[in-house]
């Protein structure tokens, strides 16, 4: 398989960085081609703004997702977006890896997604009328590949359990497992979550990487979530309800969008 590891921590010798050298090192040994974007050695610029569509007329009002569409047909993206697009399509599997900072992923991430995510690329794909609301959640240009995020939290995996004050943490990863991988169109992985890491001592770092070789060697076999796809019959158009007669009795929110299970991985 061909591989892209996108890496948002600023510090290569970090608990992060450790873990990416292990996935990265256990992806090769089981002969797949790994390609891995890292974002701070990078310098990536996480904001969009003007500067990301450089035909824009001066005077013109910007407007974001027009001028990203026009952007991308034109073939007019700056080339830091276009090398990421590409590793995109390149890729089968995408991984991307971070640490859980204010209960998301580290701006910088959600920057390379806000402006790799271009309109065209990763939505506004397909015909959007009152029959059809666009090739997305489980459709799109990215369909038929695979996604999963590598995420380190320093709360425990109690705090995320389904009780837990920062609530459940495939509730806190769905607008990324969900909203920016399903949408356009990956299979997503259960998320690979290591809990309570701050203090983590060297036999906890062992048994950690073992535990993401092990994961990591599943990667062809482990069954996606199972999100229901938008244009599958389970959704109404145009109002993207789900259809009354499916769900689970009393189920609401992010439950309802997928079948039953737990997604993450445990915790040690
Ligand atoms: P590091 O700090 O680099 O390392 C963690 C521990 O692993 C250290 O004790 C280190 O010694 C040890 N370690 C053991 N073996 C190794 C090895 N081989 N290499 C490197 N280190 C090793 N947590 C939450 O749960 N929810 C939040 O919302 C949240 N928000 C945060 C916001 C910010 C801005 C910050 C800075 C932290 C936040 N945290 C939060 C905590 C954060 O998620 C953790 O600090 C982070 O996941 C730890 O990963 P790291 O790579 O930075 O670890």
């Amino acid at each position: 398989m061909k591989i892209l590891l996108v890496f948002a921590h600023p510090e290569p010798r970090s608990l992060n960085g450790a873990l990416r050298d292990v996935a990265v090192t256990e992806l090769r040994a089981q002969g797949h081609e790994v390609r891995v974007s890292d974002l701070y050695a990078m310098g990536w610029k996480a904001a969009i703004d003007r500067d990301d569509f450089p035909a824009l007329p001066p005077k013109a009002r910007l407007q974001v997702a027009a001028a990203s569409g026009e952007a991308l047909a034109a073939q007019a993206l700056t080339g830091d977006v276009t090398a990421e697009q590409d590793k995109l399509l390149w890729a089968d599997l995408l991984i991307l890896q971070f640490p859980l900072w204010w209960y998301a992923m580290p701006a910088i991430l959600k920057g390379w997604v806000d402006r790799v995510y271009a309109y065209g690329f990763a939505y506004g794909v397909g015909e959007h009328s009152d029959r059809r609301w666009g090739e997305r959640f489980g459709e799109g240009r990215l369909a038929g590949k695979r996604a999963m995020l590598i995420v380190t939290t320093g709360g425990w995996e109690e705090h995320y359990s389904a009780r837990g004050i920062n609530g459940p943490i495939d509730d806190l990863l769905f607008p990324i497992t969900h909203g920016i991988l399903f949408y356009p169109g990956y299979a997503v992985l259960p998320s690979f979550v290591a809990y309570r890491v701050d203090r983590l001592d060297g036999p906890g770092f062992d048994a950690l990487a073992e535990r993401l070789r092990q994961r990591l060697r599943g990667l062809s076999t482990t069954p996606p979530i199972p999100f229901r796809r938008q244009n599958g019959g389970e959704y109404a158009i145009p109002s993207l309800e789900l259809r009354p007669d499916l769900g689970a009795a009393g189920a609401m929110g992010f439950a309802l969008h997928q079948e039953d299970g737990d997604h993450v991985d445990k915790a040690r």
